[in-house]
């Protein structure tokens, strides 16, 4: 049944407990960006609790602009390569033993990021050898070698979201394109590393274009597949259109793991990290 009330399964616990007054001592410290509180994610009183977060480097100012996202926009200020290695200890401090990464979009940069992101990289594998590490990246406006930068860190899994279905994606996502992010996903697939992407739920979309969206991903070799809710983050961004039920999302779920994927993470509060952790065991599958 559809409906466009706030549903109560989207009711979230409140961040509480030592271990998430504990990153977030952390987080404000080191002048850190997590996507947990820029992002207003539903999960941060659950992740926080349980150790786990999703930091954002290159700044907290991106250049793009998609409708569905609550990083404020404009210009980025100057690249801080400082920024990797007090990444690197603040995650050490915090003992995580999975720790996600993303970053806003660096259109202003003439490698996109794509050094700073290597240098995290190197230097959290450095600090916390154990560590298992996803990347969540932008499209680096699909220049192979900026993605090949990354690549040749050898993160776990590395992650790019199409965010919505192939018709949506204009309207939803500023710059990017659908085909584009298919090819940047291929290319992480191509070189064994792991593959996820994720789109949002509620924005229109239709059934069939959900299973073109597991096909297309399918294709390009992509193995871990997260799907939530879309939620508004502010009067400013794109409506709900709709609402969808567990149960559906379950079906997703379902579909999903019939058409291949190794792990699926369906359900109303999922967001691209949730239980990412996971998601490193689809290594063992491949
Ligand atoms: Fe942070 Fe991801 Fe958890 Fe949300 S789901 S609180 S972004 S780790
Ligand atoms: Fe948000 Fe879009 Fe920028 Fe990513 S590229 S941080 S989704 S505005």
């Amino acid at each position: 049944m559809k409906t466009r009330r706030k549903p109560d399964w989207l009711k979230i616990q409140l961040p509480k407990g030592d271990d998430y007054a504990y990153i977030n001592g952390i987080v404000k410290e080191n002048g850190l960006h997590t996507i947990c509180s820029s992002g207003k994610c539903p999960n941060v009183g659950e992740c926080w609790g349980n150790g786990t977060a999703t930091f954002m480097i290159l700044g907290n100012i991106c250049t793009r602009a998609c409708k569905f996202c609550n990083v404020p926009t404009g210009k980025p200020l100057e690249a801080d390569w400082k920024e990797p290695k007090r990444l690197a200890r603040s995650i050490k401090l915090m003992s995580l033993k999975h720790a996600v990464i993303t970053s806003v979009d660096r259109d202003d940069l003439e490698d996109g990021g794509s050094g700073i992101w290597a240098e995290t990289i190197k230097s959290i594998k450095e600090t916390t050898p154990e560590i298992t590490l996803e990347v969540l990246i932008p499209d680096f406006n699909g220049k192979e070698e900026d993605i090949q930068r990354v690549i040749d860190m050898n993160p776990e899994v590395i992650s790019h979201n199409l965010e919505t279905v192939r018709r949506l994606s204009h309207e939803v996502r500023s710059k990017a394109k659908y085909d584009l992010s298919l090819e940047v996903l291929k290319q992480i697939a191509d070189s064994g590393i792991v593959a996820k992407s994720g789109i949002m739920l509620g924005l229109g979309e239709k059934e069939e274009e959900i299973y073109q969206v597991m096909d297309d991903l399918i294709k390009v070799g992509v193995r871990v597949m997260t799907i939530g809710q879309y939620l508004q983050p502010t009067k400013n961004h794109l409506e709900v259109q709709e609402y969808i039920t567990p149960e559906v999302f379950k079906k997703y779920e379902t579909v999903g793991l019939e058409k291949g994927f190794a792990f699926i993470e369906s359900s109303p509060l999922v967001r691209s990290s949730y239980h990412a952790e996971r998601h490193v065991n689809a290594i063992n599958l491949k």
